[in-house]
């Protein structure tokens, strides 16, 4: 086995096990210990290293490897050290113990992600031991609190630490996964991610007595249909320029991939697709709503006066909390007047443009190792603390890279599930790319 393959392997393996599991709750998580052990990993090898703690024990740790020249380009390895709750039930390993088996880290956190955090830590600590002068300036953050939205983390920073975050570029999670497409091999790389709106639907009726329900106003009734319109309706398409580029380089056939950026054929392309693959790209092109949580009711024999459901709504880039109104105004129709909406968490959509020095030296690094593949933009249904940077007008993009042996549906299922694991040679190549995308990018 590698060196590289091992230092990274025992970081991941102790990030695992220090269990920094983010509740939502602001004292879980204790990020500090992984700060710690980070910190000692790059003690010695010429970083200046700074720890911020937004709350007791809510610790991000700041690397500093200083370019010769303030004019040159800041780049910014960040990773964040939390992770989501972990039920062992249905694990086939210890979800804590970070246990080697075959090549393979097993544990939460081993995607989702730990192992990049790992891996920008090393990559950072070979290059700074390499004697490497870099002309710009090479950042490794490690945040607390992404799990949980990172206001206790790279919100923070962001806010009351401005000036020491500052970046030119950015890399985070996730990407770098190949895929086999009609075209060749292609690796996606993450430059945008849709925005939240998770509201609060308050349902009103009267109450009034179970025995009789003719012309009763039942709030669970009224609740009924307001979920079945709310899942039902058709939202516009929404075709962003990431959707294209990544239709184009998908190669699909033509027919498909001209109904796929087109919002009056888009179905007809989505209707092609394997089911995995279309809810992903109905996710990227649209607007959508999943009511997913209701709370009403008291007593079998009262008919309810109020019913609250809580709906997962998730804008695209270029869309506002404006288009989420509309959506409830269209889809509700003439049940818009008989509920209340309370906006519970919002956040806005983000996307990065493709044209930049990073997209490049992204490209060279990863088809150095994969020269038959090409990168490719994604965008990401989930939310990431690149939003944080690309609001401060940052270029910032998720990318790793992962061995032949993870394929895209491995990978994609594996985020806050059981039996989260990565191969060793994934954290290895992962390293490699760090490391030559700051070469390129810094010298
Ligand atoms: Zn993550």
């Amino acid at each position: 086995m590698s060196e590289i393959a091992a230092e990274v392997t025992d970081l991941l393996q102790r990030l695992i096990r220090n269990g920094c599991i983010n509740d939502g709750t602001p004292d879980s998580g204790q990020e500090i210990r992984s700060t710690e052990l980070l910190a000692d990993h790059l003690h010695g090898c010429g970083v200046e290293m700074t720890t911020f703690e937004s709350l007791p024990g809510r610790a991000s740790l700041l690397a500093r490897l200083e370019g010769t020249d303030p004019a040159a380009p800041t780049l910014m390895l960040m990773g964040h050290t939390d992770v989501v709750p972990v039920d062992p039930e249905g694990w086939r390993r210890d979800p804590l113990g970070g246990e080697l088996v075959d090549g393979v880290v097993w544990g939460r956190g081993a995607i989702d992600m730990l192992n990049l955090t790992a891996s920008m830590a090393v990559a950072t600590r070979r290059l700074a031991t390499s004697g490497w002068r870099p002309r710009g300036t090479l950042l490794f953050l490690a945040v607390a609190d992404e799990e949980a939205g990172g206001a206790l983390g790279a919100g923070w920073l962001a806010e009351h630490e401005r000036e020491a975050i500052r970046a030119d570029y950015v890399i985070t999670e996730n990407g770098g996964v190949l895929q086999h497409t009609a075209a060749g091999e292609r690796i996606g790389v993450t430059v945008g991610e849709k925005g939240i709106c998770w509201c609060r639907v308050k349902v009103h009726g009267t109450p009034g007595h179970g025995s009789r329900p003719l012309h009763a106003d039942n709030a669970l009734v009224k609740a009924a249909e307001v979920v079945t319109r709310l899942s039902a309706y058709p939202t516009a398409a929404h075709i962003t320029e990431a959707w294209r580029r990544w239709v184009a380089g998908m190669g699909f056939e033509p027919a498909i991939a001209e109904a796929l950026v087109d919002p009056a054929r888009i179905w007809e392309g989505l209707d092609q697709l394997p089911r995995g693959l279309a809810g992903m790209a109905h996710a990227l092109t649209h607007l959508t709503a999943s009511p997913n949580v209701i709370r009403g009711g008291e007593k079998t024999n009262v008919i309810p006066g109020r019913v609250d459901i809580e709906v997962d709504i998730r804008k695209v880039p270029g869309q506002t909390d404006e288009d989420v109104l509309e959506f409830f105004d269209t889809a509700l129709g003439p049940l818009r007047s008989a509920v209340e909406i309370e906006v519970m968490q919002r956040d806005d959509p983000s996307e990065s443009p493709v044209d930049t020095p990073l997209w490049d030296a992204i490209n060279r690094a990863a088809t150095a190792v994969y020269p038959e593949a090409r990168c490719i933009p994604t965008l990401t249904p989930g939310g990431t603390d690149a939003r944080f940077f690309r609001a401060m007008g940052v270029p910032a993009y998720g990318m790793a890279l992962y061995s032949r042996a993870m394929s895209l549906q491995q990978f994609s299922e594996m985020f806050h599930a059981n039996d989260e694991r990565v191969d060793q040679e994934s954290l290895r190549l992962t390293v490699e790319l760090y490391g030559a995308v700051a070469r390129d990018l810094l010298s």
